[in-house]
């Protein structure tokens, strides 16, 4: 799916969704365009002395409950229109965990892993100069996306903060603990699906305690969750990553694959699992699957072959429409990824109340106490949404998203009623 086409998808989930609850077309009017684009042309610097120009987009897509809230991406593939979609789903995805911000998101079209550090360097302060007036504290809060991470984060706050009089840190999130970063932040969000999945487990009557987990991805996400949902009980039996795959169904030893997966880089060859594809991954006889990896593994053709009670998203975009509709046909409880995998956006929300606070540190115990709270309490408002309307999960995040975000934009006066 290209940017334009990824653009009239959400759209189109927006004009359902808006539909569905029988409201004006006017709040699909309001929600289909962010609020404002702006394009921006980063002069640098190359190592040879030339100069090269990289352009960058900030979407702010309404600021209906606080200010904008988003990642900033460095990608060769940014378009305007992806960007502008996934500033849609951030508000959704902000909407569904109740969270005081709007959506938002950014991009640069750049290759950060083929260019030098101080190329790098100058596309992120760039990027921030560019936007100068956009971003603050109450205003548009960028986190870490792909390719940008801690080190992306705080050359961009350093370069806020030369514009600025005052030393406010709390304008990005996903910074090092040193400089004003949350413990527990690079864990979120595989412990937040970790938390859904256990949510998901009771509804569908599994205990987690020996529950049986397969997993497509072992980076951050994938990982994560793996190291968190085994904490629980659970037993994680197969893992699959761009190298290949691993299936033990007397579970993984997950610190010994996490030192093979240091020593090599990858799940391929690690002794004591057999050797096992993403297509049998997706098929196993498991309880709960989580895709972890990338958008558009699971179409219509895999959901036919998946075998598990519960998916549960962990990538964003991993089941495709159609995909989605057979695994609800078929009776699998699909958990969303604006919902699932919301554990970092929530726990960037903690980082920014901390900052707040004037740094005062919160306890890794409870970030993990407050993430817990957030991320039950948003599966179950799902869950009462779509068992209300009679749908798949999916469908009710997205009517509770934007039914939420409807009624706020009719209490501030930005629509005249809602029907
Ligand atoms: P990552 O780069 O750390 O890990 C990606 C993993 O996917 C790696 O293990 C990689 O080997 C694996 N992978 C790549 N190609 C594969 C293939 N063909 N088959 C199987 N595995 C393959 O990325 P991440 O941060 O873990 O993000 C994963 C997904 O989760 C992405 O869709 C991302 O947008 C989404 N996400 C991430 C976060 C976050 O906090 N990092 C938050 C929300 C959503």
């Amino acid at each position: 799916m290209n940017g334009s086409e990824f653009l009239q998808a959400t759209q189109e989930t927006i004009r359902v969704a808006v539909d569905t609850l029988g409201y004006s077309p006017n709040v699909y009017k309001m929600l289909r365009i962010p609020r404002r684009t702006l394009e921006v042309n980063i002069g640098v610097t190359m190592p040879d002395g030339s100069l090269e120009t990289f352009l960058g987009y900030r979407s702010q897509h309404a600021a209906i409950f606080g200010p904008y809230k988003g990642g900033v991406r460095f990608h060769q593939n940014v378009t305007k229109d992806e960007v502008e979609a996934l500033a849609i789903l951030m508000s959704l995805k902000n909407s569904i965990l109740g969270l005081p911000y709007g959506g938002a998101k950014g991009g640069v079209i750049c290759d950060p892993l083929s260019l030098p550090q101080p190329v790098v360097e100058q596309i992120a302060r760039g990027f921030v100069r560019g936007l100068k007036d956009m971003l603050g504290p109450y205003k548009d809060i960028p986190a870490p996306d792909i390719n940008t991470n801690p080190r992306v984060m705080a050359w961009m706050l350093d370069e806020f903060l030369k514009g600025h009089s005052e030393f406010d840190f709390s304008v990005f999130t996903g910074k090092s603990t040193n400089i004003g970063g949350i413990e527990g932040r690079t864990a979120a969000t595989g412990l937040g699906i970790a938390f859904i999945v256990r949510e998901a487990c009771k509804v569908r009557n599994i205990s987690l305690r020996g529950a049986t987990v397969a997993i497509q991805g072992f980076g951050n996400v994938g990982r994560g969750f793996a190291l968190a949902v085994a904490a629980m009980g659970a037993k994680v039996v197969a893992i699959t990553d761009a190298t290949g795959g691993v299936y033990s169904p007397l579970g993984l030893d997950l610190q010994a694959l996490s030192t093979h997966c240091e020593a090599t880089r990858g799940v391929r060859g690690f002794t004591g699992a057999d050797a096992i594809t993403n297509a049998e991954l997706f098929a196993l006889p498991v309880d709960v699957l989580v895709p972890a990896a990338m958008e558009g593994q699971i179409d219509a053709q895999v959901a036919q072959t998946v075998r598990a009670a519960i998916v549960a998203e962990g990538a964003n975009g991993p089941t495709t429409p159609d995909g989605s509709k057979v695994l609800h046909e078929r009776g699998i409880l699909e958990v969303p990824d604006i919902l699932a995998n919301a554990g970092g956006v929530t726990v960037s929300y903690f980082e920014w109340v901390q900052g707040r606070q004037g740094g005062l540190k919160w306890p890794e115990r409870k970030v993990e106490r407050y993430l817990d709270r957030y991320m039950v309490a948003a599966f179950n408002a799902v869950l009462a949404t779509s068992l209300n309307y009679g749908v798949s999960m999916r469908d009710g995040a997205n009517l509770f998203a934007v039914d939420r975000l409807a009624k706020g934009m009719a209490e501030r006066g930005w629509v005249q009623g809602l029907k």
